[in-house]
């Protein structure tokens, strides 16, 4: 009799934990977005949750690569363009034969225009087709791995010289560009530190044709997210390092185009220009 109690219970126990599983395959898959409307320069934090494989997720007619976190979701920072048009926009997501679409908002950040009418020999440097090269292929690095958890400190801290997002307009024609991060006007020589852990993706040398960004570290912190520093004095570090946070990874200069001692730290999504001190003021 106690024998055969035990073996109900345990095919009771297969059939009520087999029903279990059952009904969390069958969760119907979901996308959330943090909120739905953002300034330029920002980036919406999309997840996707009750799927089996990598959903797909799309906005502004751009492909964004998806990342397992660590509860089993998907998530993707989706960069907002700093001179994307204000308006209405939709975030897609889609895996197997579900689908989900949320209307977003993008607002206008209201930054200045800068208007800028170069003299011949600034004109004449222009950046050299390897570094351009170099500098894109490095700040597009998709690696699956998240090396950050915290929020980012600031690379060294002085006074910022020039915010983010400052759009430009060459001799009068509509604004074609903008200021890809911040300026930190420190002396020459001051150590710059590695914001968050991340693994070091390029270090270009002005010797060696980075005559704009002058010297230049790139590091990858993971999930689609690098960060790029420019014209420093020195460069402490080689690619393929692994750097913590708090590492020095150079000291600041004024290589390449500049006009003094400064730190231009720059972040990006997916290759795309967002605001750094948005990783300062929240973690995510
Ligand atoms: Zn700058």
């Amino acid at each position: 009799m106690k024998e055969m109690l035990k073996r109900f219970s345990i095919l009771l126990f297969c059939l009520l934990t087999g029903v279990l599983s059952e009904a969390v395959a069958d969760t119907k898959p979901s996308l959330t977005l943090d909120t739905v409307s953002k300034k330029q320069g920002e980036f919406f934090t999309a997840t996707v949750s009750g799927t089996r494989f990598i959903p797909d997720l799309w906005f502004n007619g751009e492909h964004f690569t998806m990342f397992r976190q660590k509860d089993g979701s998907y998530r993707a920072l989706v960069p907002v363009e700093n001179l994307s048009k204000p308006g209405s926009y939709a975030i897609l997501a889609k895996a197997d034969d579900w689908k989900e679409k949320i209307p977003v908002t993008v607002v206008s950040n209201n930054r200045p225009v800068q208007k800028i009418w170069l003299d011949r020999k600034t004109n004449s440097l222009k950046a050299t087709k390897e570094e351009k090269e170099q500098v894109k292929q490095g700040l597009r690095t998709l690696s699956s791995e998240k090396l950050w958890s915290e929020r980012f400190s600031y690379p060294c801290s002085g006074r910022k010289s020039s915010p983010f997002g400052v759009k430009r307009s060459y001799k009068g024609a509509p604004v074609s560009s903008y200021h890809k991060g911040i300026d930190i006007a420190v002396p020459r020589g001051t150590p710059v530190k590695s914001p968050a852990p991340g693994k070091v993706m390029l270090t270009g040398y002005e010797s060696n044709r980075f005559h704009v960004h002058g010297n230049t570290v790139i590091i990858d912190h993971g999930q689609g997210l690098t960060s790029i520093y420019l014209h420093l004095h020195s460069i402490s570090v080689k690619e393929g390092d692994v750097v913590n946070k708090g590492e020095t990874i150079g000291t600041v200069g004024s290589t390449g185009i500049s006009t003094g001692p400064h730190l231009h730290w720059g972040t990006y999504l997916y290759g795309t220009s967002v605001d750094p001190e948005l990783f300062v003021e929240s973690e995510y």
